[in-house]
């Protein structure tokens, strides 16, 4: 019986390298092939054979049945090739394998928790096999990436995330657990689809929603104590501001798409300063989209600018403006407003779309949030490179098709002179006979390294400084090299190494603050961030 379950054990396996040693202790004599294989040598082979399937999914699968087979060789594969399999176990193609849940499950990866469970949330969580838990990802599935509503098949994200927080972040595997709260789906398709998962019907709201939510934050703080950390992730805007906003004080949570999306967007802003000189509060901001991302983008910069002028953030937010589907977002609509949006409503006469918002503001900064495509013509790069030198222009919505222009035509249309990053990734441009290098500014650059920050200093709450610290931690790691392509973030490659850095400043600002509850604090910082790091080469059995 101990042979089986050694070797089929996905945390314990490791197929055609158990050595001979180790067959023989565990009764694996037979029933591996006669070989030994090096690490090295099926991470060789696995490469290989992924690289055979020309459909995204297909890789997706094949990574998700070596996770549930040999999780080390897993993530050695993930670590080795970050560049390559981000794309295939994160996005773009976690969208696609969550749009299609239903047909490829295989095994549940994650928790569900739906209303069927309400009154027993505490139970389900203690018939996870794991007890020691640092960090759950947790959606409700409304807001997918860009793809909306996709109920209960959003477990996708949170087993996507969680093997990003592993990979890039050093996060154990075992103290990971992806939920997905099941309050069921507006989405006609799915509820229309024999092969759905979910709960067959509309969507829970208000008092019925928040009661399952309160339930499952206080289960989650009674099974795990105050130390778990909880990241909210595709939750519809309207129930993520207000989540954030109601558990920030009792609970550690973190909304990657409102918090961890600002810090990786400042890191970059901060960086590109080197190329377009002055500092953060010399320029002017205007965003294309006020949900999430856009206001939470924008009160970072706010903060940021606030610590470094001394001015009340009330007036250093007079620098940052928004567009939303209305228009520039002005006082007279502050009645009208969602709460999020209404710091933002500055005195102005209404601007109905985005180059006349252009033409009337003047930004140095140009911001893309809204998820729609194609919203930075011509005109609208043209008009930001007539009055900046080097107009700075972020197109971050996602993924590709709906990205507000593509880097060839921000540098063409600015005759080479923006900086530019994108929320998806372009192919560098040769314009002039220069390569210019978009940056991307992926939120996978920051949440690993924070949430260790987190947990390695035992913090018990986020504090905007910890998110400030991160993107200061973020930029300083761009490196001239970089710089000269035209780059404001540094390359993956060297991940892990950048999130033990951001770890280091934020469990450092986290003692700082007195949040951090594990004393003494370590000397080294950095290297204690690398030393708690999960590695994914194989142990030996005795
Ligand atoms: P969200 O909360 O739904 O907000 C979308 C905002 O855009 C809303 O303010 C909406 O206006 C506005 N909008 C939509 N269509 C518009 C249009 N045609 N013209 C003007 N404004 C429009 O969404 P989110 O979470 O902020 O995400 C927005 C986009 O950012 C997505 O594509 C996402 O993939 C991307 N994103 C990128 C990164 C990254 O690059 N690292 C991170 C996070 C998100 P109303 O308020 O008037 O409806
Ligand atoms: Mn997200």
């Amino acid at each position: 019986p101990w042979a089986v379950s050694i070797a089929r054990d996905p945390r314990h396996n490791k197929g055609t390298a158990f050595t001979e040693k180790e067959r023989d202790a565990h009764y694996l004599r037979g029933l591996l092939p006669p070989a030994i294989f090096t690490q090295e040598l099926q991470e060789k082979r696995l490469m290989h054979n992924l690289r055979q399937f020309e459909v995204p999914l297909q890789r997706y699968m094949a990574m998700m049945d070596l996770q549930e087979r040999n999780e080390r060789l897993f993530y050695k594969l993930l670590i080795d090739n970050v560049e390559e399999l981000l794309p295939v176990v994160y996005t773009p193609t976690v969208g696609e394998a969550c749009q299609k849940y239903g047909s490829i499950f295989r095994r549940p990866q994650g928790l569900y928790i739906s209303l069927k469970e309400k009154g027993k949330i505490l139970e389900v969580l203690k018939n996870w096999p794991e007890r020691n838990i640092q960090v759950i990802v947790v959606t409700d599935g409304e807001r997918i990436l860009g793809l909306g509503d996709l109920g209960c098949q959003g477990m996708g994200i949170p087993v996507g995330k969680l093997s990003l927080y592993t990979a890039l972040g050093g996060i154990r595997p075992s103290a990971c657990l992806p939920i997905t709260i099941d309050v069921g789906t507006n989405n006609e398709k799915l509820l229309n689809d024999e092969f759905y998962i979910g709960l067959k019907q509309r969507r829970a709201t208000g008092q019925e929603y928040a009661e399952l939510l309160e339930e499952f934050m206080t289960a989650v703080k009674q099974n795990y104590g105050e130390k778990v950390l909880v990241q909210f992730e595709d939750f519809a805007n309207h129930n993520a501001f207000d989540l954030l906003e109601k558990y920030t004080r009792s609970h550690l949570v973190f909304n990657d798409d409102i918090q961890g999306t600002a810090s990786v967007v400042l890191a970059g802003l901060i960086a590109a300063l080197k190329l377009v000189g002055g500092t953060l509060a010399d320029h002017k901001f205007l965003f294309l989209g006020a949900g999430e991302a856009g206001t939470g983008i924008a009160e970072l910069i706010a903060l940021e600018i606030s610590k470094q002028t001394k001015a009340p953030v009330e007036e250093t937010r007079k620098k940052i403006w928004l567009v939303d589907s209305k228009g520039l977002i002005v006082s007279s609509r502050k009645e009208s407003l969602q709460h999020f949006k209404k710091p933002w409503a500055h005195d102005h006469e209404p601007v109905k779309n985005l180059l006349d918002a252009v033409k009337a503001i003047k930004p140095t900064v140009l911001i893309g949030s809204s998820g729609a495509g194609r919203t930075f013509t011509k005109e609208v790069v043209e008009a930001m490179a007539s009055f900046n030198e080097k107009p700075l222009i972020l197109a971050l919505s996602n993924p590709t098709s709906q990205s507000e222009c593509t880097a060839e035509e921000a540098y063409t249309w600015s005759q080479g002179r923006a900086i530019f990053a994108s929320g998806s990734p372009f192919d560098p441009v040769e314009y002039n006979g220069t390569l210019m290098v978009p940056g991307q500014a992926n939120n996978a650059y920051i949440f690993p390294g924070f949430g260790l920050g987190l947990i390695m200093s035992g913090a018990i709450r986020v504090h905007d400084d910890l998110l400030l610290a991160a993107s200061e931690a973020l930029a300083v790691q761009v490196e001239d090299e970089h710089f000269k392509k035209g780059l404001i973030y540094p390359p993956f490659t060297n991940i892990r190494k950048i999130s033990a850095n951001i770890a280091a400043k934020v469990a450092d600002k986290a003692y700082q603050l007195g949040l951090a509850s594990r004393l003494p604090r370590p000397k080294d910082l950095v290297k204690h961030a690398e030393s708690c790091m999960y590695s994914p080469l194989y142990r030996t059995y005795r």
